[in-house]
């Protein structure tokens, strides 16, 4: 496996230093599933300010479609045949379609009757249990025989910087036979690899990942945990390959936790940073697709100026889907590693 790179350099002339020369590295790395390049540059430290979240919370409660009642009475239901019940009920988590559907089976899964969670609030037990939540929801669609269930996909955006509209929890839940770009392309070069190599990329990237030990972890339960060498976002991404488990209807009970276990140790560390929100998503093959493994990816966001909201996303990421990450991915698991 190869994780090319090719190394840049830039000359500047400080001011602030009599015009000495300086000298910035940068890198551009190659996705070596995919061949996406991912930018590595050292602009900023991986430190942001965290807002005063009290002003950004208050008054949300009133409004909030997830909150009381509300979840109960503004949120739609199922077609009849579909889920005869209308919403899916588990504690206090309520399932029920998506009122602003990009496929023809999305929903919305809330975290429970609790209006503002941290992302350090967050218990292993709860997300393991809101995972399991959604896959009751997928096995019912797939009982139905439906077409639309190929794909079986959790979404998360938590807080406004990930692009989340509502400060409560919720997951986004979806069947779909459109697998979405980056997954489509990862299917796809898979596939290749097993053809070519007769061996699964994904086992060999944990193998590789495990010995040089540059960007691994570590391992709970049947789930790997490492830096995303081509990383898709600003402060990193953290990459859980889950072994022998091709598509999300594979995991089963201890898997979800090992996973929610995990992401509860990288929020914890990236907290440090200053970083309260993130990107959470599930990549999945179909139950026949043998050379895929189950994984998901954890992408910290944040404002690049908190006080003017301007998104860790521009012109490059956005236009050029090219994308930018502040640190060498090397140097974060470096970072995050004292969590695990
Ligand atoms: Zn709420």
């Amino acid at each position: 496996m190869q994780f090319e790179r090719i190394k840049k350099e830039t000359v500047i002339l400080n001011p602030q230093k009599d015009m000495a020369e300086r000298r910035i590295p940068s890198e551009i790395r190659i996705d070596p599933l995919t061949g996406r390049t991912a930018r590595i540059c050292h602009f900023m430290e991986l430190h942001w300010e965290k807002p005063d979240f009290q002003a950004l919370i208050a008054g949300t409660e009133s409004w909030c479609p997830f909150c009381g009642e509300r979840v109960l009475t503004v949120t739609p239901c199922f077609p009849k045949d579909l889920i005869p019940e209308g919403r899916l009920r588990k504690d206090d988590m309520v399932l029920f379609p998506n009122i602003a559907p990009y496929d023809s089976l999305g929903a919305v899964a809330t975290f429970g009757a609790r209006h503002y969670l941290p992302m350090t609030d967050f218990q292993p037990e709860k997300i393991a249990s809101a995972f399991s939540f959604a896959q009751d929801f997928f096995r019912r669609i797939e009982a139905t025989g439906h077409p639309e269930s190929v794909y079986h996909l959790i979404n998360w955006n938590h807080m406004p910087p990930a692009g989340s509209s509502l400060i409560h929890p919720h997951l986004q839940v979806f069947c779909t036979s459109s697998a979405p770009n980056l997954m489509r392309q990862e299917l796809e070069a898979s596939k290749k690899y097993l053809e070519h190599h007769q061996s699964s990329f994904w086992e060999d990237l944990v193998a590789d990942e495990k010995q040089s030990n540059e960007r691994y972890l570590g391992s709970i339960g049947r789930s790997h945990w490492m830096t995303a060498f081509a990383p898709l976002g600003v402060a990193g991404d953290v990459l859980a390959v889950v072994e022998d488990a091709r598509c999300v209807l594979d995991l089963n009970n201890q898997d979800l936790m090992d996973l929610a276990t995990g992401l509860v140790k990288v929020m914890g560390e990236y907290d440090r940073m200053g970083i309260y929100s993130f990107n959470m998503n599930f990549f999945t093959g179909t139950k026949n697709d043998d050379h895929f493994r189950f994984h998901l990816l954890f992408s910290p966001r944040t404002f690049f100026n908190q006080r003017l909201g301007t998104p860790d996303i521009g012109a490059i990421r956005n236009l050029y889907n090219e994308t930018l990450c502040m640190a060498f991915p090397e140097e974060i698991n470096t970072l995050l590693k004292q969590g695990f």
